[in-house]
């Protein structure tokens, strides 16, 4: 069996005329953190939304395997169930729910109560910030709280694929040193990630291997370490 969690082949997405995505192919395997990085408009957030069966009316070509099963066809709300996590552009938390309420419908297909504790409890460790403000409404909360508020959430299904939008953006510096450090910490719990950003050095010093997206095409792929020493990626993406 292969240790792939998730396999990308000649992926194509079209919206009307404008080609997003223009044939792609990625791999993510088995307890890896990739990065997929590239610039504004790369096409980087339509391949996520490809794979979680989410984007407006258009034309998908191409495989998106997830587990070995193909998810063609795959409603965004069953993915939960299948263990396959998203945490969107702009996060998408509840906002006139609580925190703990937030993280109980993260868990909403699971109905082992004290697991479900025991993971809010687990998780408000990682986050002690969300634990402080555990009855707080999600909408009071900063674009930072609310960035780990919707990881813990995703978390709270077990997901054996998690999916990362641009977890910094808009965030202060501190903030997104503190995002990486907890991104650093699930994937060092085994959880294969997949996160899309646009800062390139942090995303590659987390990462395993990288994929470099730019103008709807993979440009280039290779082990993290390597390519923050590329001269290329430096130029394009690290502003070296
Ligand atoms: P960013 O980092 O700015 O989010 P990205 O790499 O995630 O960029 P995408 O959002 O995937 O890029 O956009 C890729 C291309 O597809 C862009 O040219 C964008 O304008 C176009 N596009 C995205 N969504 C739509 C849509 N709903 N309708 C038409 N064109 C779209």
């Amino acid at each position: 069996m292969s240790d792939n969690v998730l396999k990308v082949s000649g992926l194509k997405v079209a919206y009307g005329g404008i080609k997003a995505v223009k044939g792609i192919d990625l791999e993510v395997n088995q307890g890896e953190l990739i990065a997929l990085i590239g610039a504004n408009g790369a096409g980087k957030t339509t391949t996520l939304k490809a794979i979680t069966g989410t984007l407006p009316p258009c034309k998908v070509d191409g495989t998106i395997s997830y587990k070995g099963e193909s998810l063609k066809g795959t409603k965004s709300f069953h993915l939960v169930e299948k263990k396959l996590a998203m945490v969107p552009e702009g996060r998408g938390v509840f906002t006139r729910m609580t925190i703990v309420e937030n993280l109980m419908m993260g868990a909403y297909t699971r109905n082992d109560k004290a697991g479900i504790a025991a993971d809010i409890a687990k998780w408000f460790d990682v986050f002690p910030r969300l634990k402080e403000r555990a009855q707080q409404l999600a909408g009071t909360l900063s674009g930072g709280e609310q960035q780990m508020l919707a990881m813990a959430r995703a978390l709270m299904c077990h997901p054996d694929l998690l999916l990362l939008d641009e977890p910094s953006m808009g965030l202060s510096p501190i903030m997104v040193e503190k995002i990486f450090e907890v991104i650093r910490n699930v994937s060092q719990q085994g959880i294969t990630i997949l996160l899309v950003e646009q800062n390139a050095k942090l995303a590659l010093q987390a990462a395993h291997r990288g994929y470099v997206m730019d103008s709807g095409n993979i440009t280039m792929t290779g082990n993290a370490r390597d390519m923050l020493d590329d001269p290329r990626v430096k130029a394009a993406y690290l502003g070296e």
